[in-house]
């Protein structure tokens, strides 16, 4: 007979790991006891050395989907004789840094349980467990126990109240768990919040559905618009009410059987989909797709997903055909998740609203990820993968970062964990600061924090960069300003421990350089705290500034008048010989045409210059279409894009953009010119790598969600012997900045030094 005592640690806290370990001990015929501890779990188990040496191996191997196991300890204890296994309650100190739970979609079990005609959760929507179920969206405050949650106001009937207290329930201390006796109930209303009487809520629904109508659902994390996605003019009328001309949807799949019908599945894809996570994932979607066209247009990608709660798979099964899933809102504002709120917001857009009575603490948006050149990349950090920590390799300063401008998020680094929030979106309407100060005082109240020092972008302009300056005079903290490139560089070597100096390639949209010029196409060496700006593109300028971002003829026309000067114009493809003037008169100037050297507006002119897209609908847009257009064309001559000498070298485009011009003039096709462009990318990160020298190689920035010249990149350097790391679990765009920030402020307060005014 032996006894361990076993210490483990991670995300195992409301995700099932205490009555995972009591049937694993249970069925080796183990005696001892189990509890959640303040950084985990702790137990002891005793019994024949085989049987104790195969249950702590299960530990490991056969955890519950949803733990992830950081570190995990064992020391030989002296036996104590107990004769069964028990579940301990929490010792009082427990919970003072607890990890917080992500939400998780349907179980197994309990997708079973809710079509089995008899069972007692048969057709529940709200059915869950302790291995799925809502958590993140419902939690209040700490320690995760029901009073806590907005499952406070549901009281336990006596057949739930039995599963919540049986050690061998798989619903032993599942804290949101309901049945249709004491849980939540489903109503289908209209707008002005009458009910809809017709039918029961479900059934109305899904008639309103087929009949092509918008059907606005309350989610896990908040408010979602379903509209039918084999119906044209039902997805025409959801993007024209939603005023979302052409950004592609996602859209909800019963099974996986029925994504492999529409889209190219590989089988890490599907266990993408299938995980407790269940993420949009983007697929190659097949010509024969049984979906409207306007789903994605001029895009070979579909986001797919599966039903993410009963709710969705009830719906879904209804139904019997795919549905367009997608954000509660209004454009770029955040998500609705109050049933008041978004009957108000979304009146112009959903005919129906089909609303339960479980509140929603926080906005969480559907992630979306995709299998990219090294594996698993998440692209939207959102629900099933926030607030899950990142464990540093030791304790850092308490420190919040404010992230940037889109896509935004909040970081946290608690002890010596960083704890990132699910993404916000964008900031410039007054919804989204709102979500950002809420977010802020959320996080803090939650881990019981009191940051140290306040991180944020350089730009001051930024209305995450002005709120970290309240917070910092508010709390007398420091504020520590990085610069945005550097963030980007650092949160992707956070995430992979990467802590001796290496070449960070961060090539992205803009973001603001200690020169006071917008940065974007930088190779940096990064060394923690400090870096320096080893290359960059050649500068150009953007006239219009900001609105450059929406028309790509903006950046062509900005490259042309370098090489050009007034005799751009004529190049520039749909562009009005009045706009004409006007800009070029901004560009002699320097007037309203901030200088840049960001690499994304270099694809957005290509994009322009090789006839793929001269203004954009949304962001990134005229980048993705010209990256779409090389589909196919591989094994071209690069155009010429050389690197100039000294520190920091100089990345001359002008002869690429002759060369551009050249074969446009020539009549060479988009997806050429496409294949060529990235070509001689892949080539510069080569020759900049081969320069610098170091091993590690960090690609981050938005470009990097470009697949074709990420694969290529990676492919290149780590065929000449270089370790490429990308981003995975944090996104390559601005999502991973306050992840960056607070990695930046945090080395600056381990060195002691003030290295804030980085000379670049
Ligand atoms: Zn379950
Ligand atoms: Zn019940
Ligand atoms: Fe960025």
């Amino acid at each position: 007979m032996i006894r361990v005592a076993v210490r483990v640690e991670g995300v195992v806290q409301g995700v099932g790991f205490r009555p995972f370990v009591y049937q694993a001990a249970t069925a080796r015929g183990l005696a001892g006891w189990v509890c959640n501890r303040r950084d985990g779990l702790g137990l002891e188990a005793e019994g024949p050395e085989d049987a104790v040496r195969d249950f702590v191996a299960a530990l490991s191997r056969d955890r519950p989907p949803a733990a992830r196991i950081e570190r995990i300890a064992v020391t030989r204890v002296r036996p104590a004789g107990d004769q069964c296994f028990r579940i301990l309650p929490s010792v009082p100190d427990a919970v003072v840094r607890p990890t917080l739970p992500a939400d998780l979609a349907t179980c197994d079990a309990c997708a079973e349980e809710t079509v089995s005609p008899g069972a007692r959760r048969y057709r529940y929507p709200f059915t869950n467990c302790t291995r799925c179920g809502p958590r993140y969206t419902l939690i209040e405050s700490l320690p995760y126990d029901r009073p806590r949650t907005t499952m406070k106001q549901f009281t336990l009937c006596p057949a739930c109240e039995a599963e919540y207290a049986d050690p061998a329930d798989r619903r032993f201390h599942a804290q949101p768990i309901a049945c249709p006796a004491c849980g939540p109930t489903l109503r289908l209303v209209t707008a002005d919040g009458a009910a809809k009487s017709c039918s029961e809520p479900l059934g109305g629904a899904t008639q309103a559905l087929l009949a092509g109508q918008v059907v606005a659902v309350k989610g896990l994390g908040g408010f979602q618009l379903f509209v039918d996605a084999t119906h044209a003019d039902a997805v025409s009328r959801l993007r024209a009410r939603k005023r979302r001309p052409e950004k592609p949807f996602a859209v909800m799949f019963a099974d996986l059987p029925a994504i492999a019908a529409a889209c190219a599945l590989a089988p890490d894809e599907a266990a993408a989909l299938a995980s407790p996570a269940a993420p949009i994932v983007l697929l190659r979607r097949r010509i024969d797709a049984a979906i409207a066209e306007c789903i994605a247009p001029r895009n070979p990608w579909l986001g797919v997903m599966l039903p993410t709660t009963p709710l969705h798979r009830l719906i879904l099964e209804e139904v019997r055909r795919p549905l367009v899933c997608t954000s509660g809102n209004l454009a770029e504002e955040p998500l609705c998740i109050a049933e008041e709120e978004a009957r108000g917001r979304l009146a112009a857009i959903a005919d129906l609203f089909l609303v339960h009575d479980r509140p929603i603490v926080r906005p969480v948006d559907d992630s979306v990820v995709r299998v990219g050149a090294a594996g698993l990349q998440v692209l939207r950090r959102a629900r099933g993968f926030a607030p899950i920590p990142l464990s540093l390799p030791g304790p850092v300063p308490c420190v919040l970062g404010l992230g940037a401008q889109l896509k935004s998020t909040v970081a946290l680094a608690v002890s010596r964990e960083v704890v990132v929030s699910q993404h916000l979106g964008d900031l410039h309407a007054a919804a989204g600061a709102l979500l950002l100060e809420r977010t802020v005082a959320d996080l803090v109240r939650l881990f019981d924090a009191q940051p140290a020092r306040v991180a944020c972008d350089l730009h001051p302009d930024y209305v995450s960069s002005r709120f970290a300056e309240r917070l910092a005079a508010s709390w007398g903290v420091p504020l520590e300003r990085v610069q945005h490139h550097h963030a980007h560089v650092a949160a992707c070597m956070a995430e992979h421990g990467l802590a001796r100096p290496a070449l960070g390639l961060a090539w992205d949209g803009a973001g603001l350089g200690t020169d006071g010029t917008l940065w974007g196409g930088e190779a940096l060496l990064v060394d923690r705290a400090r870096f320096r700006r080893i290359a960059h593109l050649r500068p150009f300028r953007l006239p219009g500034g900001e609105r450059a971002l929406r028309e790509p003829r903006r950046a062509a026309l900005g490259l042309l008048h370098v090489l050009l000067g007034d005799d751009a114009a004529p190049h520039v493809r749909e562009l009005a010989p009045a706009d004409a003037v006007v800009l070029l008169g901004m560009l002699a100037h320097g007037v309203n045409s901030p200088v840049t050297t960001a690499m994304g507006r270099l694809f957005d002119a290509v994009a322009a210059l090789a006839g793929v897209r001269a203004a954009a609908g949304f962001e990134g847009q005229a980048a993705m279409e010209l990256e779409f257009a090389a589909d196919g064309v591989d094994d071209v001559p690069p155009y010429p894009l050389p690197l100039g000498l000294g520190t920091p070298a100089l990345v001359d485009w002008a002869p690429l953009v002759r060369a551009v011009l050249e074969d446009r003039a020539r009549g060479v096709p988009s997806g050429m010119i496409s294949a060529r462009f990235h070509a001689a990318l892949v080539d510069l990160a080569e020759v900049v790598a081969l320069r610098v020298g170091l091993p590690d190689i960090v690609l981050a920035g938005g470009c990097f969600q470009n697949l074709r010249l990420t694969r290529a990149i990676h492919a290149r350097l780590s065929a000449r012997g270089f370790t490429v790391y990308l981003p995975t679990r944090y996104p390559p765009n601005d999502g991973a900045i306050a992840l960056g920030q607070v990695m930046v402020a945090a080395w600056r307060a381990e060195e002691g030094r003030d290295v804030s005014r980085n000379p670049g």
